[in-house]
């Protein structure tokens, strides 16, 4: 098994593919706002720095995520491969990541990008309601993920309530940063032949029958 990165734009549905992936293969899903998040819970030096950091909504300094990051992967749970999620965002953190593999005597493996057309990314995004009492998610613009009463949740009866950055200003925000910085690390890795489209505008199953299609041609 080899390794594997995720590129999507918000709303595509990259946290739920990779998890299924988890599942079937058995790999760690790694995702560097989840290794930053546990090292903020440490009392140590560089755990209250991160929590600080993280709490004032700043960025970490580029050096602590990268050996964060290079210390999760050299653990024993990712000789086979993982999944890696959130990373890199940018050409520097690609260029950071090879240099991070050759340390770990690793490949860079697949390079998956989930392509779903922006209209529907705006439905998804604003459409999108949580169960405030049991954290369901919702979408009322989804024949088969809106609820059955509006904004009342099916499980719990709780109230479903809208994210403040669930809205278009900021979905188109999120959206054209994401087209902007992923466009090099794209053009990065077709290069190298190891970039894989897959038509994400589909039911999540089916969507992970493609992705699955995509590793079992390469394993
Ligand atoms: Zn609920």
């Amino acid at each position: 098994m080899k390794n594997i990165i995720f590129i999507a734009p918000p709303a595509a549905g990259k946290g739920t593919q990779s998890s299924i992936i988890e599942k079937k293969y058995n790999l760690p899903h790694i995702s560097t706002g989840d290794i930053l998040r546990d090292e903020a819970k440490k009392d140590s030096e560089l755990g209250r720095y991160i929590s600080e950091v993280l709490d004032n909504g700043e960025l970490v300094k580029n050096e602590i995520t990268y050996e964060l990051l290079t210390n999760r992967l050299s653990q024993s749970d990712c000789k086979n491969g993982y999944v890696l999620d959130g990373f890199p965002r940018n050409i520097e953190q690609a260029y950071k990541y090879d240099e991070i593999l050759k340390d770990l005597n690793q490949e860079l493996g697949y390079v998956l990008k989930l392509d779903i057309p922006q209209e529907v990314l705006e439905k998804r995004i604003t459409g999108r309601r949580i169960c405030e009492d049991c954290g369901t998610v919702y979408n009322i613009n989804s024949i088969n993920e809106k609820p059955q009463t509006e904004s009342i949740c099916d499980k719990c009866g709780g109230r479903l309530y809208q994210r403040n950055d669930d809205n278009i200003t900021s979905f188109k925000n999120r959206y054209d940063l994401y087209i902007e910085k992923t466009k090099p690390l794209l053009d990065y890795y077709t290069e190298k032949g190891i970039l894989y489209v897959i038509n994400g505008d589909a039911s999540v199953e089916e969507v992970a029958e493609r992705i699955d299609k995509v590793l079992k041609e390469g394993m």
